[in-house]
């Protein structure tokens, strides 16, 4: 029940994050100071982020033509948020940060995402902003447009998408033309000290946060094509440049103007879910807000020209294991919330003897085998995802403190692994929260409990941050072979180290027999998905593939988990814990479940894989 005591154990008995203390980056920490920002976190997410959570789902943001109006609790919440520093926690202490490894900062994320999703897409987006410009960007743009992020002073969006172009992002249209003269004329682009000085005219769609009044500016992160002496743009993605275009002006010394940029908000869009982060539709150098007397957004380039999209991956990645985690954690307050009202509810008298006595009590519906299967399912998911995430959060920082070997070998598995930290928890969380609704019947049904709601806003993150269809394409098309397989390898090793610890405990042996069966199974379905060298008959079939090796990872997750519940109860952890004996054993049956009920569909997703199946292919459009 206690998500708090499952965060423990995935990041000690499992991912030993204490060691990161022994890194350089870390010495300042320990467990103490790792528990004293989960503790913190807990307690704001529950005080000021849950009790907002329905109010910002009622409450829709509006626009009356001039300005965009949040419920107060909005600006609240996140400034609680903010004051706690946890904005920068992962950062250097130069850019007002704690340098806690991402592992803890993604741990302490859990509870806010759990809380509410809809306000944590704000600080989330603002990092991830921010942290693109970390990467990528010039010192100056640094101080002028990532400190202020990190210091919950602006707030930052990813502008990507448009009306005609939302997965193939190839084909954006909005452009940018050097601003030579700072009136959006001329050929070359002068020395601006925020950087090369661009003016951007188009249409961005889909925009999270992009219009509102909370903090003293938005940082857009822009897409953009820049055309060549012709006139014309290059084709495809290497013609993308990224941009920081600010909403007001900002001055070569980081201040912020009262000037609005020319970035007007053309409407607000009304979602079925995920109502508090409010979403727009923005356009770029229509001239509503013309600088200089003339129309065009100004905005600075970032990295070199025709290198946007590669830039902004460093947004899109962090992105989708956060979206992956929120989705998870949307997944858990279903759990929480289907868990206790199961506990409460009496209807009914057990199946079998004594069961027809209708005089006898009726039984509390978590007595129910199947109200059992439906919390079980809920179990697997919102724990084996938040392991998931975590562990892509730990293979962040390997990533970025480990040993040279430890760094290969992160890198390797965060590309593999981010299509599944984003897919997998989208997709099955979502399941898991109408498995709530189910245990609370009608009630369920009902705006008077909270799990429509999450079901609602869940149902955002098979889209956004690249659809279901789209992680599929770049797991099987591009992640399992490219390198020649190398990234499949590198995670097949590491699977094997596991089943090979599971041969050695007698009674998780038979899970590692089932995990090795499955591994062949998805590497055989890979060769010969890709038998034939053709992609149209290779992907034909990707999504089923990428279902079958979500849940192959989280087969392995949960064998890790076993292995690590097996460990912790040899070593006595948890013994004196209020939870009882039942916080192991409830991840060793979770487990289980998860290898009988589910681990068995894999072969039976991969089956139009291997075979090539191209019934869907072929289906004409005349035939639907
Ligand atoms: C609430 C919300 C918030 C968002 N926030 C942002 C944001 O902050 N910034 C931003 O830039 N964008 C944002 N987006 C946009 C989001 O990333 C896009 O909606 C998404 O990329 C899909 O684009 P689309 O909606 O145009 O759908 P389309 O690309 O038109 O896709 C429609 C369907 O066709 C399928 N499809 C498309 N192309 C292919 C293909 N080649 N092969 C197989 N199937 C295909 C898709 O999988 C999907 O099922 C947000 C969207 C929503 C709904």
């Amino acid at each position: 029940m206690s998500q708090r005591a499952t965060v423990d154990f995935l990041l000690h008995d499992w991912l030993q994050a204490e060691r990161l203390c022994q890194r350089e980056r870390h010495t300042e920490h320990s467990r103490e100071t790792f528990d004293a920002v989960l503790d913190l976190s807990e307690k704001m997410a529950r005080e000021t982020f849950a009790p907002a959570n329905r109010v910002i789902d009622t409450e829709e943001p509006t626009f009356d033509g001039t300005q965009v109006h949040l419920p107060a609790v909005t600006p609240k919440a996140l400034q609680t948020y903010i004051d706690a520093g946890l904005m920068a926690a992962s950062k250097d202490a130069d850019l007002g940060g704690m340098q806690l490894p991402t592992v803890v900062e993604m741990a302490s994320m859990s509870f806010f995402y759990k809380a509410s999703m809809s306000l944590a897409y704000y600080p989330m987006l603002t990092r991830g902003n921010a942290n693109t410009i970390l990467a990528h960007g010039t010192p100056r743009q640094i101080e002028v447009f990532a400190k202020p992020g990190f210091e919950g002073r602006t707030f930052g969006t990813m502008c990507l998408s448009e009306p005609q172009a939302g997965s193939s992002l190839s084909d954006i249209a909005t452009r940018a033309v050097p601003d030579v003269h700072g009136d959006g004329s001329g050929t070359h682009w002068p020395q601006d000290p925020l950087g090369p000085r661009y003016r951007l005219t188009g249409n961005k769609m889909w925009i999270s946060g992009g219009e509102h009044n909370m903090g003293e500016n938005i940082v857009h992160l822009v897409l953009a094509k820049i055309p060549g002496e012709d006139g014309k743009t290059i084709p495809g993605v290497k013609g993308i440049s990224l941009f920081i275009v600010p909403r007001k002006l900002v001055k070569a010394d980081g201040s912020i103007t009262a000037t609005r940029n020319d970035v007007a908000l053309a409407g607000l869009n009304h979602k079925c879910g995920n109502r508090g982060t409010v979403n727009t539709l923005l356009n770029f150098g229509e001239g509503r807000h013309a600088v200089n007397g003339q129309a065009g957004a100004v905005g600075y380039l970032v990295g070199a020209a025709g290198e946007g999209l590669k830039c902004m991956f460093t947004l899109m990645n962090e992105a989708r294991i956060a979206v992956g985690l929120s989705a998870t954690m949307l997944g858990y307050a279903g759990y929480d919330a289907s868990l206790a009202y199961a506990t409460q509810r009496p209807q009914g008298r057990k199946a079998g003897a004594g069961g027809k006595d209708h005089t006898a009590p009726q039984i509390p519906i978590i007595e129910h085998t199947d109200v059992k299967r439906m919390l079980m399912l809920q179990k697997v998911v919102a724990e084996g995802g938040l392991a998931l995430g975590l562990l892509c959060a730990q293979l962040v920082d390997d990533d970025y403190t480990g040993t040279p070997e430890q760094r290969e070998q992160a890198t390797t598995l965060l590309e593999l692994l981010t299509p599944i930290a984003k897919s997998w928890p989208s997709e099955w969380a979502l399941e898991a929260n109408s498995q709530a609704i189910q245990i609370l019947g009608g009630y369920g049904y009902t705006r008077d409990f909270p799990v429509e709601q999450y079901w609602r806003d869940n149902r955002l993150n098979m889209i956004h941050e690249g659809t279901h269809g789209i992680q599929a394409l770049d797991l099987l098309g591009r992640k399992v072979v490219m390198n020649q397989g190398h990234a499949l390898q590198v995670f097949a090793a590491r699977v094997q180290q596991t089943i090979a610890q599971a041969d050695a405990v007698a009674d998780l042996a038979p899970l590692g027999q089932s995990l090795a069966q499955a591994l062949a199974q998805v590497q055989t379905a890979t060769a010969q998905a890709w038998a034939t060298g053709k992609p149209e008959e290779a992907l034909a079939n990707a999504t089923p593939y990428l279902q079958a090796f979500g849940h192959l990872v989280l087969g392995w997750i949960w064998l890790e988990l076993a292995l690590a519940a097996h460990a912790a109860q040899a070593q006595g952890h948890w013994c004196n814990s209020p939870l009882g004996p039942g916080f192991l054993k409830g991840k060793r049956a979770a487990a289980e479940y998860f290898f009988d009920y589910e681990l068995p569909r894999i072969p039976a997703w991969l089956v139009v894989v291997s075979q090539r199946n191209m019934t869907c292919a072929y289906a004409q459009p005349d035939w639907f």
